[in-house]
C-alpha cells in the first residue's frame, strides 16, 4: 500500500508578534522555539531512540516550494517511524522542511548557549494512533519534530548534491521537483543520533500548539556556504527572497530540557562507589600492582573504582575492577 503524506505543518500568517491575536495557543507558556542552556539542562540516559525505515529510500520523494519553506514529502512502502527515547508509542514520518535566515549568522529557530545556527531542519512525525498530522494536533503527545541543526563546512556535502541541485527546480512559490534518486532519511541528518536535547514544545508556527515532543540533535549538518545560499535564492508568494522564516525565541517557563548521554552511567557508578580523591589513590595502587606482573588489565583505572589495600587485596579488587570495566563498556 502506498501512501503520499503531504501535511503542512508551518503556516505563514501576520508577523509572529501578532500571532497570539488569532491563536490564543500561541501565548502560552510552552512554546517553541528556547534557547537550551546547556548548563541548565538534566542529563539523563533514556531508552534507545528507535528509528524504522530511516535507511529505506522512498519509492518517490518530492521537494516543494510552499512559499513559506521548503518541504520534503515522500511515497513509499516503508514510511518511516521513530519511537523510544522520551516517545511514548510510535509516531510516523509526516514531512521534513527548513529555518533559515538571509546570512550564515541566523537561521535555525532552537539556539543552544545562545548560539544561532545558519540553518535547522524539522523532520515532522505524528503519533500513529492519532492516524495523521492534522488530528494529531488536538493530542498533548501528538507530534515529535526530530530537529538537527546545520553549520558551515568549506566542502559541499555530497549527501546534499541532488536536493540543493533541485531547489533551482523550485525558485517560485508552489512549485514541485522530484527526486531522480530518492535519497533515505538517513542520508539527509546528522549521524550521532545518541546525543540530543529534549523538551515539551509547540509548533513554531500558528496555531503554535503544544504538542510537540523537540528532540534536538546535538551533532550538526556541514554544508557549505554555497549549499546553504540555494535556500536563500527561493522566493515566497509575493516574489520576494524566501529568508527569515523562522520564530523568535520563546520563554522556557518551568520547562526542564533533557540532555540524553550514555555518560551518565560511568558518572552514577564513580559518584556511589569512589569519591574522586579514592579514584585517584586507586589508579595509583594498580599501577604498582600491574608493573610486576605486566598484565594488560585495568588500564582505565579512572573507571575501575579499585580501593586502597595490601597488595594481596589489590589483586582481587583489581579482579573485580575489571569485572566492573567489563559492564560498563556494554554502554
Ligand atoms: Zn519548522
Amino acid at each position: 500500500m502506498s501512501t503520499i503524506y503531504a501535511v503542512g505543518i508551518c503556516v505563514t500568517f501576520h508577523g509572529p508578534s501578532h500571532w497570539g491575536e488569532q491563536y490564543n495557543s500561541c501565548t502560552g507558556k510552552h512554546q517553541s522555539p528556547i534557547n537550551i542552556n546547556s548548563l541548565d539542562v538534566k542529563k539523563v540516559n533514556l531508552p534507545p531512540l528507535v528509528f524504522n525505515g530511516f535507511d529505506i529510500a522512498p519509492l518517490q520523494t518530492n521537494l516543494t516550494n510552499n512559499g513559506h519553506t521548503v518541504a520534503v514529502t515522500v511515497k513509499s512502502d516503508h514510511i518511516p517511524t521513530i519511537s523510544g527515547g522520551p516517545l511514548h508509542g510510535v509516531y510516523q514520518y509526516s514531512q521534513l522542511h527548513f529555518h533559515w535566515g538571509d546570512n550564515d549568522t541566523f537561521g535555525s529557530e532552537d539556539m543552544i548557549d545562545n548560539h544561532i545556527f545558519p540553518m535547522e531542519l524539522h523532520v515532522v512525525f505524528f503519533k500513529r494512533d492519532y492516524r495523521n498530522a492534522k488530528t494529531a494536533l488536538d493530542h498533548s503527545d501528538g507530534l515529535t519534530v526530530l530537529a538537527f541543526f546545520y553549520e558551515i563546512s568549506s566542502e559541499d556535502n555530497p549527501r546534499y548534491e541532488e536536493f540543493v541541485q533541485l531547489l533551482g527546480n523550485v525558485t517560485n512559490s508552489h512549485k514541485t521537483a522530484t527526486f531522480a534518486d530518492p535519497p533515505s532519511l538517513k542520508e539527509l541528518i546528522a549521524q550521532d543520533l545518541l546525543h540530543y536535547y529534549t523538551y515539551n514544545g509547540s509548533l513554531t508556527t500558528p496555531p503554535c500548539s503544544e504538542v510537540v515532543t523537540w528532540i534536538d540533535f546535538k551533532e550538526p549538518i556541514m554544508l557549505s556556504h554555497a549549499q546553504i545560499e540555494a535556500f536563500r535564492a527561493l522566493e515566497d508568494e509575493e516574489g520576494h527572497p524566501l529568508t527569515h522564516n523562522f520564530r523568535p525565541i520563546q520563554p522556557l517557563g518551568d520547562r526542564v530540557v533533557l540532555f540524553n548521554t550514555d555518560e551518565i552511567i560511568k558518572d552514577v557508578d564513580l559518584g556511589v562507589d569512589v569519591p574522586p580523591s579514592e579514584v585517584e589513590n586507586s589508579n595509583r595502587v594498580e599501577e604498582e600492582v600491574r608493573k610486576p606482573s605486566g598484565s594488560k588489565q585495568g588500564k582505565k583505572g579512572k573507571d575501575s573504582g579499585v580501593a586502597r589495600g595490601t597488595p594481596v587485596a589489590s589483586w582481587v579488587l583489581l579482579g573485580l575492577a575489571s569485572m566492573a570495566l567489563l559492564t560498563a563498556s556494554r554502554y
